[in-house]
């Protein structure tokens, strides 16, 4: 893949940074509502969900610990999941009697989440819940009740505000989507 022309590549910006901004405090300000008094912990899912993990944070404002997990799938091409799950690295901390909320970028066939959903039950948490910036429900292959959704998606593939492309993109601070050249260059 050659060196990414960050904006050049865009063929469309599906939702611009202003309403992913306001999105999030929507969100933070009814978690912040919903976990009142309690003990809350974020558990994110690298790398993906970090930009959203940490505007997120900042959006509620009652007291959270954070932690950080990262998983990947085995095999698939680039741009699909297979289901098959790896974690390369667990909670640092034990989420027993905790409140948990897992915050995650996309949910797209749902077979990552859902292993990680059993996976984090296994830890005994007092409660499990889960929030998603993006939802692509055409896709999904497992049923998955999404607590606190942020937005729902066409399915394409997209990228930007955490979510890569032969891990570039990351940092755009919109979702969009790539032009087709991009995806079948050498
Ligand atoms: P699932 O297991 O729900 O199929 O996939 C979840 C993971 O696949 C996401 O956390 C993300 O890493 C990746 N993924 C799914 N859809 C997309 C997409 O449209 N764009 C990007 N960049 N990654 C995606």
């Amino acid at each position: 893949m050659q060196t990414p022309d960050l904006v050049d590549d865009i063929a469309e910006v599906l939702i611009p940074e202003a309403d992913i901004q306001a999105k999030v405090r929507e969100l933070g300000a009814q978690l912040s509502r919903d976990y009142e008094g309690r003990p809350l912990t974020l558990v994110s899912v690298l790398k993906g969900s970090l930009p959203f993990m940490a505007d997120l944070m900042r959006a509620i404002s009652i007291p959270v610990t954070i932690d950080l997990m990262e998983v990947s799938s085995y095999g698939g091409a680039v741009t699909e999941t297979s289901g098959l799950v790896r974690i390369l690295k667990d909670l640092s901390a034990s989420i027993e009697g905790r409140d948990v909320l897992i915050v995650e970028d996309i949910i797209d066939t749902g077979l990552t989440l859902n292993y990680l959903l059993r996976y984090l039950r296994g830890k005994n948490p007092r409660s499990l819940r889960i929030c998603a910036l993006l939802d692509k429900p055409a896709r999904r292959l497992v049923d998955i009740d999404i607590d606190y959704r942020g937005f729902s998606i066409p399915d394409r593939f997209v990228i930007g505000y955490g979510l890569d492309y032969g891990e570039h993109y990351r940092n755009l601070p919109f979702i969009g989507v790539l032009k087709p050249e991009v995806y079948s260059a050498p």
